[in-house]
């Protein structure tokens, strides 16, 4: 008797016996064109959040996640978010958010992850070689909008904890989800559902995991903070209507003069000034071409910068056409680093671009405002998280992480961390050169299923933690 109780206490001490890790990869191992199949299901919907006319596509987006949810035996509720208003006045549904839950053991720690399945508009005429939504397999690369950002790592998740139950293995930890559909126009709606369940859904939430992110090299990463992010439209209007540029050219002050004078190098100067981290310091430079590696990286986690995207109400279609537009609306904006806060960089940005303006005594109209303002968030690469996922990475490729940060944006994390107080870890699985945002976006074979791998051993890692 006596035996066999320590012989069960050695077991579950050590918990290396408990650990059927050999198991659960080979159930992924063996799935993999089902994961595939699933995955090109989802990249077929061109749940595209910025295009309104694309909101019915957006809504079916949900219901297949909250249905495969479901499936895997997930408690799962659609949370109504509310509406969004529209330029022309009127409004239209938020797709609802997906939130689920497997276990609720509360001797259990508990995760919950984040994710998105809105994606990035695309269009094949854009430059892509195939069409960006019909999932293409070229040379073990998954090819479609959405594919790493962040449809495969959502499925990652999901499939996590399908390997787990069809195995008949108790998930190590209970397992939340928490998943969106405006997360590429700004997460519209999520900031109050978080507040408003913070004291329900997230009251037993102990981590929050984000995989919404990439790897800065070969080698799997971790990734410990992100830029914030303020962007800007600039609205210069002057004339009631466009203006025939051979009757009024040289005779009227043009909106787009104006806008061009106020954009540009003077623009970038200022935003020295809005140097006011402790811990950015030094020149800022806006050619990355000579810098080395280490000034790279600076530049790209730990500087502000300031990017023009366009110029809405410019001519913008090929040929000729000679007319002085009566109103354009630049689009700029900064990104923001630790300890930069967007309601400062609001004030500077506004007062600046109105006193440059103003000296050129214009008869036009300009009007400033910051349509996001996202903070940046930083965590603690040496929380008990950051080593679960240490422990992680070496259990699945072998290797020790790189520790990153980010210089995108992911404004939710900031929010879950100011509104719940949870730790929170990025813990991507898309590689760096997947292409987010831009033509051709892809994931690998390799990342997409060596990443559920790694949500596995996450998950058991993450057990691991000792409560206090
Ligand atoms: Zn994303």
């Amino acid at each position: 008797m006596m035996n066999s109780i320590t012989l069960v206490c050695l077991l579950l001490c050590t918990g290396v016996s408990s650990f059927r890790f050999e198991e659960l990869t080979q159930y992924v191992n063996s799935h993999e064109e089902e994961f595939i199949e699933t995955l090109r299901q989802w990249i077929a919907v061109e749940s595209d959040s910025s295009d309104v006319t694309k909101r019915p596509d957006l809504h079916r987006m949900m219901d297949m996640t909250a249905e495969k949810l479901r499936l895997v035996g997930g408690s799962v509720e659609m949370v109504d978010v509310g509406t969004q208003a529209l330029p022309n006045g009127s409004s239209l549904a938020l797709p609802k958010v997906v939130t689920a839950r497997f276990g609720e053991d509360p001797s259990k720690r508990t995760v919950c992850v984040y994710g998105h399945v809105d994606v990035q508009p695309a269009k094949k005429e854009d430059g892509w070689a195939t069409d960006p939504y019909e999932l293409t397999d070229i040379d073990g690369n998954l090819y479609g909008r959405g594919a790493s950002d962040n449809k495969a790592p959502v499925l990652a998740w999901i499939h996590t904890v399908e390997v787990y139950k069809a195995l008949n293995i108790d998930l190590p930890v209970n397992v939340k989800f928490i998943i969106e559909g405006m997360e590429e126009t700004g997460s519209n709606g999520l900031d109050d559902m978080i507040v408003a369940q913070k004291d329900s859904f997230f009251s037993d939430v102990d981590y929050i995991i984000i995989s919404d992110c990439v790897w800065l090299s070969r080698r799997p990463a971790l990734t410990y903070g992100t830029r914030g992010n303020c962007y800007f439209f600039a609205e210069v209007e002057g004339p009631k209507k466009d203006l025939h540029s051979g009757v009024y050219g040289g005779t009227v002050m043009e909106p787009m003069t104006d806008l061009i004078s106020i954009l540009g190098a003077d623009l970038l100067r200022q935003l020295k000034t809005l140097h006011i981290s402790s811990e950015t310091h030094g020149n800022t430079c806006f050619s990355p071409s000579w810098l080395h590696q280490v000034d790279l990286l600076a530049h790209r986690w730990r500087h502000p910068t300031v990017s023009i995207h366009g110029i809405e109400g410019a001519f913008s279609s090929p040929g000729t056409k000679t007319v002085i537009p009566a109103k354009v609306i630049a689009k700029f904006s900064i990104r923001q680093v630790p300890n930069m806060d967007p309601a400062v960089v609001e004030k500077q940005v506004t007062d600046y671009l109105h006193s440059v303006f103003a000296k050129r005594k214009s008869p036009n109209k300009l009007n400033i405002t910051m349509v996001i303002g996202a903070k940046p968030w930083l965590a603690d690469p040496k929380h008990p998280l950051y080593e679960a996922g240490k422990a992680a990475v070496k259990r699945v490729f072998a290797v020790e992480p790189d520790l990153i940060r980010e210089g995108g944006t992911i404004p939710i994390a900031r929010t879950f961390q100011d509104v719940t107080g949870k730790s929170i870890i990025m813990l991507p699985i898309g590689g760096f050169d997947d292409g987010l945002h831009s033509q051709n976006e892809k994931i690998s074979r390799y990342n997409y299923m060596e990443g559920t791998k790694l949500f596995i051993a996450y998950l058991h890692e993450v057990s691991q933690i000792k409560k206090y």
